[in-house]
């Protein structure tokens, strides 16, 4: 047997610590970079690793749930965090919660006790040169790291801040209470056959007393606190305002704003709607639909009152609120390969929510799968991509498929998955239907792959 081949991980975050054990437990040795507590971030407190900066929740517990399945998809794949999380769970109904002082350091002494494991508590200024190297410095990488990034993957494809709004799914909007079309096309039914063309924009219309109605709900609804003191006071780019602060401006101008009805005609009245909001596809599939111009900072159960106000939308299921904070990522549908990897850099990996992964349990399952591709890169093996039936899988083909004009960060949910086959239209039964094929498909990939321990 020759030497463990060496693999460098540079943040000792959730994804790091995944990735520094995925590589291993696989036969190679690893190091860890940390730059705290020498070097601080603006949210973390500790120098432990894995801290959790905010909420103790990693979610569902359920198969039957998205995150959950994730899950069960990460404990098959060895992930080091999740029995530490259950040994450190305080109660939480269906959700895995944890003590996040007691997870933490217990992480630390897990990692620091792993004899393939050396910590190292440096900043790391530059993307290193020795390759395979797996950057995990998460949603406040440091500036020298960032910029040189930024550098490495070229021009723009590193972004500072999230100013999304929500998403829904396809199969939540009511369609009988929308319609298809572009603003610079006709609408599908005023089309001659030859000129028919997709339509790009799901329509909700509606009527003044609808508009005026939806108006003072949104006045009235409250704002969440910001993550970080800096960004009460973060300036918004003009074309970034949230829609509570364009509402706050005066009562018409959301409607001459991103609700402006014109150029639009709502085929069932033959009539331009009082004001209109638009949705636009996010991914390739066509099932997950964002709102046009609604980023926004108010608070999440009043984004899913106020916005389920909107025609069409009654019902609507929220696959992501809108959020407006810092966070550091790549728009990895230009910057990252399926397996993790920098296109601009073969051999620099990148995990967490650097990728564009948003939550802890989704950046740390990207961890897993960066620190593993790592190890089989160092040892003259192809990296893999887990197949897309999976949760991990879907995140990949999300994170790379995405068209970047409309790319923003994503956790896990169902809406990126392939649609079963046959249909299910029973939610739980899908769910379940959901968790068994991909199970299924993950088992079958890792001992096609030898993952399920013989790889190493
Ligand atoms: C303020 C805030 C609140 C959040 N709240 C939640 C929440 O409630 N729930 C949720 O699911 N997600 C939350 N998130 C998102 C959360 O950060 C991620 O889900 C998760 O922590 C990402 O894991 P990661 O490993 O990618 O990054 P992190 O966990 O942030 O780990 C990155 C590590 O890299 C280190 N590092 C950075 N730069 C360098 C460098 N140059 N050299 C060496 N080390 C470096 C950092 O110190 C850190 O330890 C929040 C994010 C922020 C910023």
């Amino acid at each position: 047997m020759g030497p463990r081949p060496l693999v460098t991980v540079v943040g000792g975050g959730l994804a790091g610590v995944e990735a520094a054990w995925a590589a291993a437990t696989r036969g190679a040795q690893a190091l860890l970079y940390e730059m705290r507590p020498g070097q601080r971030t603006p949210a973390h407190q500790t120098g432990d690793l894995a801290e959790l900066v905010c909420s103790n929740s990693l979610k569902s517990a359920r198969l039957t749930n998205a995150a959950g399945l994730l899950k069960a998809e990460m404990a098959r794949l060895g992930s080091v965090l999740l029995p530490i999380a259950r040994e450190c769970a305080v109660p939480a109904g269906e959700a895995l919660a944890v003590d996040p002082p007691l997870f933490a350091s217990t992480v630390t002494d897990r990692v620091h006790q792993h004899p393939e494991i050396t910590v190292i508590r440096q900043e790391v200024t530059e993307v290193p040169e020795e390759t395979p190297v797996v950057l995990a410095t998460g949603p406040l990488t440091s500036d020298s790291l960032a910029n040189s990034l930024a550098e490495t993957t070229g021009t723009g494809l590193l972004r500072f801040f999230d100013a999304v709004a929500p998403t829904v799914t396809l199969e939540s909007i009511d369609q009988s209470q929308a319609f298809r079309a572009s603003r610079r096309n006709r609408s599908m039914e005023d089309a001659a056959p030859a000129a028919v063309q997709v339509e790009d924009y799901i329509n909700c219309p509606m009527s003044r007393e609808e508009y005026d109605a939806f108006l003072a709900a949104l006045l009235e609804a409250e704002q969440a606190r910001p993550h970080l003191p800096e960004e009460a006071s973060t300036p918004f780019f003009e074309a970034c305002i949230p829609v509570e602060e364009l509402a706050r401006r005066g009562p018409r101008t959301l409607a001459y704003g991103p609700l402006r009805p014109v150029g639009l005609t709502d085929p069932r009245t033959g009539r331009r709607p009082h004001a209109v909001v638009q949705l636009r596809q996010q991914d390739r599939a066509g099932t997950l639909w964002g709102l046009v111009g609604f980023q926004t900072r108010l608070r999440w159960p009043d984004q899913k009152r106020v916005f389920r106000m909107i025609p069409g939308l009654q019902q609507a299921e929220f696959v992501r609120y809108g959020v407006m904070h810092r966070n550091t990522y790549l728009c990895s549908p230009e910057a990252l390969l399926p397996t993790c990897e920098l296109r601009a850099r073969p051999g620099i990996f990148v995990a967490g929510q650097l990728t564009g992964v948003e939550g802890y349990v989704e950046s740390a399952a990207i961890g897993i799968l960066a620190g593993l591709n790592a190890v089989r890169l160092a040892s003259g093996r192809t990296p893999v991509i887990p197949p897309p039936e999976t949760v991990l899988g879907s995140l990949c083909r999300y994170l790379t498929e995405t068209d970047p004009k409309v790319f923003a960060p994503m956790n896990a949910n169902y809406a990126i998955l392939p649609e079963l086959s046959p249909r299910v239209a029973d939610k739980r039964a899908r769910a379940q239907a959901h968790a068994d094929r991909s199970l299924a498909a993950l088992g079958a990939w890792m001992k096609e792959e030898r993952l399920d321990g013989s790889d190493s």
